[in-house]
């Protein structure tokens, strides 16, 4: 995947968490209970469904930035 940027090719890897990766709009409040997505996150796509879930996501070093797809 090239950078939209600055069109370098950037780097594949994987978001490692313990519950489905997901990105939070502003203002809204991660739930107490760290294992539950909350209805306002948006799930990331999970490369596989091990113990740790892993999202994919690439990585462009020189503008310091991370791209991960999310789910439909
Ligand atoms: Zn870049």
């Amino acid at each position: 995947m090239e950078c939209p940027y600055c069109n370098e090719e950037m780097k594949k890897g994987t978001l490692p968490n313990e519950t489905h990766p997901y990105w939070l709009p502003e203002g809204k409040k991660a739930p107490f209970f760290r294992l539950v997505v909350p209805k306002a996150g948006v799930r990331l796509v999970v490369e596989d469904s091990a113990v740790w879930q892993k999202a994919t996501a690439f990585y462009c070093p020189k503008c310091k930035i991370v791209i991960a797809r999310t789910e439909e």
